[in-house]
């Protein structure tokens, strides 16, 4: 069974912006977003470092596709040398070349970065100056973590900080067009929220504006759920990074299945809920809630392209398993140079072809069914939920 998605546009809903100064890149470069949460430049030039970077599932299926775009062998020189020569001249020709031969219709980008940390690997990219180089239309998702870290800071006690933090939340749908919130609580004090007594966030402010600590979770599991709460008169949705990702994950809270409590609370319902990464690994979970809860989605983002193809089809296999294809949305978590966000596009392609082929080989969908849910999770729902442009 052979089914072919390629004419089927895809919104990311997932994704990060890259930087005009990648208009040349390095060897050292491309092995150091090889990996899950990347490797310093640092690390990157170290030797030991390269030999075994150099040999991601992610950095070879991604060099492949390359050779075969820009008509060269598949050897990390090679590729590189054809991407430069076909980039340092026009970088926003070749981009739009790109994303057209990956039918890329637009991008949706968390306009985070660390704001504990200088030396994490995402620096921070202004939204606006991504705007001017983008070949697609983009909207944003606006990271709740910095906008909670300035509040904190510039405030003067907890009601100024309150009364900041609502004012950053409104201010980034009404003048910076967000169209949803997202949060790294899994990188800060786990994914299982409660519900906090007043003076324990209080007691965590001062905490806060003391320290900036990460692991402040009262105020954290405050902040989320004040948010979540705002999302239907904002008209917009929740992500919540769920599953792997930087080594810095609180490793023992970042499976969707901790989110349990939250999710169940009836206080949460009225807000769509996105799983971003699909819990990778734990997609079982993750697809859970997207068939028991209504406005909970799962998004595909990150294990497509980070993990191997037949890794990501298994996982897409166990998430289509159980949620419905109206509650799945394509995304790459592209990041860096904008390879990741195009190979992304042609490799959940080739995915959802083979994962939903199972489905029509054994009677689950009818062919014509299996199209319309690719459709679906390509780009339909994401421009069905959020209107977009
Ligand atoms: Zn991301």
């Amino acid at each position: 069974m052979k089914l072919d998605f390629s004419s089927y546009p895809v919104i990311d809903h997932h994704s990060h912006p890259w930087s005009k100064d990648t208009k040349e890149i390095t060897k050292e470069l491309y092995i150091s977003i090889m990996n899950m949460g990347g490797l310093s430049s640092k690390e990157a030039r170290d030797p030991e470092n390269v030999a075994h970077a150099e040999f991601t599932p992610m950095g070879r299926q991604i060099l492949h596709l390359l050779a075969k775009f820009l008509g060269c062998s598949s050897d990390l020189t090679s590729v590189i040398e054809a991407r430069n020569k076909s980039s340092r001249g026009d970088y926003r020709r070749y981009c739009e070349e790109l994303f057209k031969d990956a039918n890329i219709e637009g991008l949706f980008v968390d306009d985070g970065y660390s704001e504990v940390s200088v030396a994490s690997s995402l620096a921070k990219r202004e939204f606006e100056d991504f705007e001017n180089i983008s070949p697609v239309p983009i909207r944003r998702v606006a990271r709740i973590e910095p906008r909670f870290q300035s509040a904190v800071d510039d405030s003067k006690d907890f009601e100024d900080f309150v009364s900041r933090f609502d004012d950053s939340i409104e201010y980034a749908v009404r003048n910076q067009k967000a169209i949803a919130f997202k949060s790294i609580i899994a990188y800060r004090s786990g994914l299982h929220i409660d519900k906090p007594e007043e003076e324990a966030v209080r007691r965590d402010y001062a905490i806060s504006k003391a320290t900036r600590i990460r692991d402040v979770k009262h105020i954290r599991d405050w902040y989320a759920r004040r948010v979540i709460s705002k999302c239907p008169e904002l008209g917009t949705a929740f992500h919540a990074h769920c599953g792997f990702g930087d080594v810095d994950v609180v490793f023992d809270k970042c499976n969707p299945s901790q989110l349990y409590d939250l999710l169940k609370d009836q206080e949460t319902w009225k807000t769509k809920i996105f799983l971003i990464h699909g819990g990778y690994p734990f997609s079982q979970e993750a697809a859970f809630f997207a068939n028991a809860l209504k406005n909970v989605y799962v998004d595909l983002s990150e294990m497509i392209p980070f993990a191997s193809i037949p890794g990501a089809m298994e996982k897409t296999l166990q998430i289509l398993d159980l949620a419905p294809p109206a509650r799945v949305v394509f995304g790459s978590d592209g990041i860096v140079i904008p390879e990741v966000h195009w190979a992304g596009a042609k490799i959940g392609r080739q995915v959802l072809e083979n994962t939903l082929a199972k489905f029509v080989e054994t009677g689950v969908y009818d062919e014509d069914e299996s199209h319309t849910a690719a459709k679906m999770i390509l780009a339909e729902n994401a421009r069905r939920i959020y209107k977009p442009w």
